[in-house]
């Protein structure tokens, strides 16, 4: 006789419970168990008839019924990977998301132009400091700002950059947009605030920081203010970087043209096919 509770029956029970709340409920199960026993996933996975002790079962439990309350697994293992980097959150920041990849591969791509040549990259909203991060880690001769309104947000900003000795290179800054910034910059990168917040999901809504979501009544209020600072701040060849929502690209658009009528404008799509980043680059002056 035994009232067991192996890994295998562990993770069934709690996908079953988590299916109504979540899209991802097996992975949320894993996830979550792997941070109660304090190994990886892949050992999780792979030991699946190791017997769960009492106070591990009541662990997991509780971290079970609190994601099945639609808190966002991230919170709950205070961990989120982004572009392959592991990075500490906590609720002052939004989790990073994997669409946001792409806007760091679009700054990749910009930054080759560059070669070897230093650079100068503003990550405006930086939040947890996942794309400026990331940009750091790719680009050894960057030298980036992250900007906060968010004071809180950049203590877990600050956390994130000690952990891989990035504070040499990325500095970061608090207050308004392009305000705290030194001089202008080669390239201005930003994740804004862009959803229309009673639009959003009940775990985003419930949970995360509004501040980093809520762009207004049509979600534009951000970019309507960073895009008209933007020129001010670009150095005469640099670029502007912009994720935003699917829906968005043709007012994002129209306002970079506005701001920068000369510039080379461009739409770049995600992994799933949505327009998610809007650029704009500066053209050489002919005189
Ligand atoms: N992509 C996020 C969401 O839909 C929003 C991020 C943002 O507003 N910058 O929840």
């Amino acid at each position: 006789m035994s009232d067991t509770v192996t890994i295998q029956h562990a993770l069934r029970t709690a996908a079953e419970q988590l299916r109504a709340v979540s899209t991802t409920a097996r992975l949320d199960a894993e996830l979550l168990l792997a941070h109660t026993l304090g190994w990886s996933r892949a050992k999780v996975v792979a030991e699946r008839d190791y017997a769960l002790t009492p106070e591990q079962q009541a662990i997991f439990a509780a971290l079970v019924a609190r994601r099945a309350a639609h808190e966002p697994v991230a919170y709950l293992t205070g961990h989120r990977e982004f572009f392959g980097i592991d990075l500490l959150v906590d609720r002052r920041v939004l989790i990073p998301r994997p669409e946001t990849e792409v806007l760091v591969e679009m700054v990749l791509a910009e930054a080759r132009r560059y070669g070897n040549a230093p650079l100068t990259i503003a990550d405006v909203g930086v939040g947890s400091g996942a794309i400026a991060i990331a940009l750091a880690m790719h680009l050894p001769h960057a030298i980036l700002y992250g900007v906060d309104l968010s004071a809180s947000a950049l203590e877990v900003a600050a956390a994130n950059i000690a952990r891989y000795h990035l504070q040499d290179r990325l500095t970061l800054l608090e207050g308004d947009l392009l305000e705290p910034l030194p001089g202008p910059v080669d390239l201005i990168v930003s994740n804004p605030p862009y959803t229309i917040l009673n639009e959003i999901e009940e775990g985003v809504y419930r949970y995360e920081p509004h501040l980093a979501l809520d762009g207004g009544p049509d979600g534009l209020d951000c970019y309507r203010r960073l895009i008209a600072a933007a020129p001010a701040y670009l150095k005469p060849q640099g670029a502007i970087l912009l994720e935003i929502g699917a829906w968005q690209s043709e007012a994002v658009v129209r306002l970079l043209h506005q701001a920068m009528p000369q510039a080379e404008i461009g739409i770049q799509r995600d992994l799933a096919g949505r327009e998610r980043v809007v650029w704009a680059r500066n053209r050489d002056v002919i005189r």
